[in-house]
């Protein structure tokens, strides 16, 4: 029996390689136009530019490829992703014990609403696109949260649903996730896909689950994994 006394009552999840088995939902898009912006992703990861520039070189890279795009167009590519083995059994469990449910998340919202409403999720954020009055895609993206600010989201999502920072776990798979570790809650890290993931989670020393299935989490969680 796992002990029940470490039974959270709400569980963050990060949603690219943790509820859904690919590591970006910006790389899909990029993969689905045949573009490529890791020159600019690694600017954005020294901080030499904002969210929102690189979103809107991303937009602009895109639009070279295909204009104008059309929201179903970046719907499309999303067809091919799955879910995370497990993930629908942990969230369903999650909740019929009653435990609150979130994803917060620096990926698309076009794609991240589509599997908060497939989990059937109790809240979710994420960042993403701006589109006309006919579906076509404009030239910003919208910054809800920065990808290593998830920390001040998470307080603010349990300050509204009076939920206490002891009883809140974060559950990502890359370094930046670590901001969801917010003082006086836990951490776990799940298959972190770098290198620099996997060394960002030894340093913090946070619990890493290493198996490509959700349900390895849940022993973590108080819960039997079956
Ligand atoms: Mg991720």
């Amino acid at each position: 029996m796992v002990e029940q006394n470490l039974r959270p009552d709400v569980v963050v999840f990060d949603c690219d390689g943790v509820l859904v088995d690919a590591v970006s939902s910006w790389r899909t898009l990029h993969d689905a136009f045949g573009t490529d912006n890791a020159l600019n992703l690694n600017r954005f990861i020294r901080g030499e530019i904002s969210d929102v520039e690189f979103m809107r070189s991303d937009i602009q890279m895109w639009k070279a490829v295909v204009n104008p795009i059309h929201r179903d167009d970046l719907f499309r590519a999303y067809a091919g992703v799955a879910l995370m083995p497990g993930a629908r059994e942990v969230v369903a469990k999650l909740q019929d014990a009653g435990v609150f449910v979130a994803i917060v998340s620096a990926g698309v919202d076009l794609f991240v609403s589509s599997i908060a409403s497939m989990l059937k999720v109790d809240d979710w954020i994420a960042n993403g696109f701006v589109f006309d009055e006919e579906g076509y895609l404009t030239d910003e993206g919208v910054c809800r949260l920065h990808a290593t600010g998830k920390g001040e989201i998470i307080t603010k999502l349990l300050k509204m649903n009076d939920l206490d920072v002891a009883r809140c776990v974060s559950v990502g798979d890359s370094e930046m996730d670590l901001s969801m570790h917010v003082e006086g809650s836990r951490f776990i890290g799940f298959n972190p896909s770098r290198d620099s993931s996997v060394e960002a989670f030894a340093r913090a020393a946070v619990p890493v689950v290493v198996e490509k299935n959700l349900r390895a989490i849940l022993p973590l969680l108080g819960f039997d994994d079956d």
